[in-house]
C-alpha cells in the first residue's frame, strides 16, 4: 500500500471520528476547566496539561517541513509560518500566562489530546510539504488564499482578544468565574472558540487542503458542543445572564 493510499484512508477515517467524537461531547462535556469533574482519573496541572498536549503539534509540523520537498516553496513555508504563529501562543504563550491558575486537568485528557494533535499534524504537514500539490507563488495572488488569508487572521485576532478579556476580568475578579462583558461576549458566550473556527477554515480555504479541511471540521465538532456546554453553564451560573447572547454563532447558534 503506498503511502498516499495510507493517507487517503486515515484522512476519511479521521473526519468519521470527528463526527463520532462531536456527537459524543453534545452528551458529556470534555472534563477539564469549568466542567472538570471526578472519576476521570489522576489529574495534572491544568498550565502543564496544555503544554505536554498542544507542543506536538508545532514540533510534528516543523519536522514534517524539515523532512519534506517543499523546503524551497514560498507557500509551504507562508503555511508553516501560519501554523506556528497559532501553535507557538497556543502550546506556550497561553498555558503561561494562565500558569497563577490553580486548574487540573485529568491525565486522560492530555494524553487523548496528544492523539490528536499527532494524527492532525501528520495529516497537514504530509500533504502540505509532500504528497499535496505545490501551489506555487502564483497562489498567493489566487482568491481563496487571501480569502482564507483574512479569514485565518481575524479568527485569530477575535479569539486572542477573547482570551485576553477573560484573563483581564478574571484577574480583576481575583480569580473567580465572571459574566464576561464587552467586545464580543455582547452576542455570544464563547467568542474564543468562534474564533478559532474561523481560523482554521480560513486555514483550509488558504490551503486548500483536504486535511485541513478535517481540522476545521474537528474543531468545529469539539468547540460546538463545548460552546454549547459553557453556555448552559453560564445561564445557570448568573441569574442575569443576557437572553440575546448566543452561545458561539451570532443570532444563530
Ligand atoms: P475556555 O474558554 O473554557 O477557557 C480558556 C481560559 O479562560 C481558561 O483558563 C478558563 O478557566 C478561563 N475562562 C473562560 N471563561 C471564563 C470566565 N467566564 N471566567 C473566568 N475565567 C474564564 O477555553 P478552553 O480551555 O476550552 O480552550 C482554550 C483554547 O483552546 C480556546 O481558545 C479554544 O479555542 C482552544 N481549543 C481548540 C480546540 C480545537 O479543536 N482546535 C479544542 C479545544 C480548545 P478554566 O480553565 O478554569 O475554565
Amino acid at each position: 500500500m503506498t503511502e498516499r493510499a495510507v493517507f487517503s484512508a486515515v484522512l476519511w477515517a479521521w473526519m468519521a471520528v470527528a463526527a463520532v467524537t462531536g456527537a459524543l461531547l453534545l452528551r458529556v462535556s470534555a472534563p477539564y476547566g469549568r466542567h472538570l469533574r471526578s472519576g476521570w482519573g489522576p489529574t495534572l496541572p491544568a498550565w502543564l496539561g496544555w503544554i505536554v498536549m498542544e507542543s506536538p503539534s508545532p514540533i510534528v509540523m516543523a519536522i514534517l517541513f524539515a523532512l519534506g520537498n517543499r523546503r524551497a516553496s514560498p507557500t509551504a513555508a507562508a503555511f508553516l509560518i501560519l501554523w506556528e504563529s497559532h501553535y507557538v501562543y497556543r502550546a506556550f504563550v497561553f498555558p503561561l500566562w494562565m500558569r497563577s491558575g490553580a486548574g487540573r486537568m485529568p491525565v486522560v485528557v492530555a494524553v487523548s489530546a496528544i492523539v490528536f494533535n499527532v494524527v492532525n499534524a501528520w495529516l497537514n504537514g504530509r500533504w502540505l510539504f509532500d504528497l499535496g500539490p505545490d501551489l506555487g507563488a502564483t497562489w498567493f495572488a489566487d482568491a481563496r488564499f487571501l480569502a482564507g488569508l483574512v479569514l485565518f487572521a481575524g479568527g485569530y485576532a477575535v479569539h486572542f482578544l477573547a482570551d485576553r478579556a477573560i484573563r483581564t476580568l478574571r484577574q480583576a475578579a481575583g480569580g473567580a468565574y465572571v459574566l464576561p462583558r464587552g467586545f464580543l461576549f455582547e452576542r455570544v458566550s464563547c467568542p474564543n472558540y468562534l474564533g478559532e473556527m474561523i481560523e482554521w477554515f480560513g486555514f483550509a480555504l488558504a490551503t486548500w487542503s483536504p486535511a485541513a479541511l478535517a481540522f476545521a471540521l474537528w474543531t468545529a465538532a469539539n468547540l460546538v458542543p463545548r460552546a454549547l456546554s459553557h453556555h448552559r453553564w453560564y445561564k445557570k451560573q448568573f441569574p442575569d445572564y443576557p437572553d440575546s447572547r448566543r452561545a458561539v454563532l451570532p443570532f444563530v447558534l
